[in-house]
């Protein structure tokens, strides 16, 4: 299939680590999706370091999301993201329960999934600044399809207190 073929998709990809070199987890994370059969990666945000949400006694994560072009099914995006995530956690070391990479769907074209294993829109991504400052960045207009505000408007009402996001600046 063709990327540029009409019937394609566009879903975003929330892309974090907290555990060895972030930075470069990440860019492999991507490199890899890129790879996924019938997807291809479309933009990328700027890269965030950001304040642990919900867990105390964890390192600060780096985080961006995708843009991806993808002709196959969420489902599928889904097992692709999660053999990202198996392979790179078994490379880098066996012993930790948290893994360096963290690929999450935040949202597939306008598609709304509950299904047991897959929640789209992701159900918790109008809560986390780590997502919302780069989607904001990234399609600020874009709109939200269960909640019906746009990536600004979901920033804009959530508060900061205990989710700090920084621009990570390369050197
Ligand atoms: P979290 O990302 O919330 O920290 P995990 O990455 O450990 O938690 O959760 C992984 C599981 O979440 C996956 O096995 C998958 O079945 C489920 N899941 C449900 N909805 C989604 C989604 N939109 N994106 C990614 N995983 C999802
Ligand atoms: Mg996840």
């Amino acid at each position: 299939m063709k990327v540029n073929d009409p019937n394609m998709k566009t879903a975003y990809i929330a892309v974090g680590s907290n555990l060895g070199d972030k930075l470069n987890n990440c860019f492999k994370a991507i490199g890899l999706a890129d790879k996924i059969s019938g997807c291809s990666v479309e933009k990328k945000s700027g890269f965030y370091r950001t304040e642990p949400v919900g867990v105390e006694d964890q390192d600060w994560y780096v985080n961006a999301v995708i843009s991806m072009r993808t002709g196959i099914q969420a489902r599928d995006l889904l097992k692709g993201l999660l053999a990202i995530e198996a392979g790179m956690g078994r490379i880098r070391d066996k012993k930790w329960e948290s893994r360096p990479i963290d690929l999450d769907i935040l949202l597939f074209g306008q598609d709304v999934i509950n299904e047991k294993d897959l929640t789209i829109p992701h159900p918790r991504m109008h809560l986390r600044r780590f997502v919302l400052v780069p989607m904001a960045e990234l399609v600020p207009d874009l709109i939200h399809p269960v909640l019906n505000e746009t990536m600004a408007e979901l920033l804009d009402g959530i508060s900061g207190e205990g989710q700090m996001v920084i621009p990570l600046v390369e050197v």
